[in-house]
């Protein structure tokens, strides 16, 4: 059952947050209070400096953060709870994470058991099945990025851990046409299914990029829904769910401001655009 409280204030002038007035992380909020996100994290880990790549220390802490003030919920009970907006009733949380790298398993898992936190992970279905290597990321480490197994997604997906699609090879899903798009988001369903033997109904497209054409193939294909990452304004939809990336340089106050009922309005928001950056 939810909680609402309100014993913060956030300034919100002419569409702007101006600044938080309590400080993140020391006890300004109640559980159930003033929170609110579908959250993309991508890896957890120390040793690669990417803004992809939490460190673990951090994202520890994040979730320590976030078991105390929200109720977590799987990502078909999120998809339900949202507005029209793509927001979370407020005090809810649930943690998404692209790309299916090893240190999901390795790292995050143990935090996010550890808080108790429901979260759902989108794999590149080609790295379980055709032995496809990491090449997507813009800033890749010195040593080879691990991606998960069979056997993690199917560990983790029996510790209640939601398995969904990153499509099959992580390529820019707006640059194929409508057949490719099909094709590639089909067979990257099929992968997972046959690996959990159950449903995959949910895909996060690659770097959160859609169009039009996208989410018609992503339904064709047989999804339930998309999510995105919109850094814009954007349509949201089914196909369109919008999240929000932490990043490795996210301070607590950014962690903070990204988990507020306004952050995503404004973040997205074409004023935002104009002056925002
Ligand atoms: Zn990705």
């Amino acid at each position: 059952m939810l909680q609402l409280h309100s014993n913060i204030t956030l300034c919100v002038v002419g569409g702007f947050i101006s600044r938080p007035i309590m400080p993140p992380y020391k006890g300004f909020v109640q559980k159930g209070g003033f929170l609110v996100a579908v959250l993309c994290y991508h890896s957890v880990c120390d040793a690669w400096s990417s803004p992809l790549a939490m460190n673990s220390a951090t994202f520890s802490q994040q979730c320590t953060w976030l078991a105390k003030r929200t109720d977590t919920v799987d990502l078909a009970r999120a998809v339900d709870l949202m507005d029209r907006r793509g927001r979370l009733p407020r005090g809810v949380s649930t943690l998404t994470f692209d790309d299916g790298f090893a240190d999901n398993f390795d790292t995050a898992l143990p935090a996010i058991k550890r808080s108790g936190l429901a979260a759902s992970i989108f794999v590149v279905a080609a790295t379980l099945d055709r032995g496809h290597q990491v090449d997507w990321v813009d800033d890749p480490p010195t040593f080879t990025l691990e991606t998960l197994t069979r056997d993690q997604i199917q560990s983790m997906d029996a510790e209640g851990i939601d398995i969904g699609s990153h499509s099959l090879f992580h390529k820019d899903l707006t640059t194929l046409t409508y057949e490719e798009c099909v094709e590639d988001l089909t067979t990257s369903r099929l992968i997972l299914e046959e690996i959990l033997s159950k449903p995959v109904p949910y895909l996060a497209y690659p770097r959160g990029l859609w169009n039009e054409t996208v989410a018609k193939a992503a339904q064709a294909a047989g999804y339930s829904g998309a999510f995105s990452l919109p850094v814009g304004p954007e349509p949201v939809g089914a196909f369109s769910m919008p999240r929000i990336g932490i990043w490795r340089d996210n301070g607590p106050r950014e962690f903070w401001l990204k988990n507020t009922r306004s952050y995503q309005s404004v973040r997205t928001s074409r004023l935002y655009q104009l002056v925002g950056r």
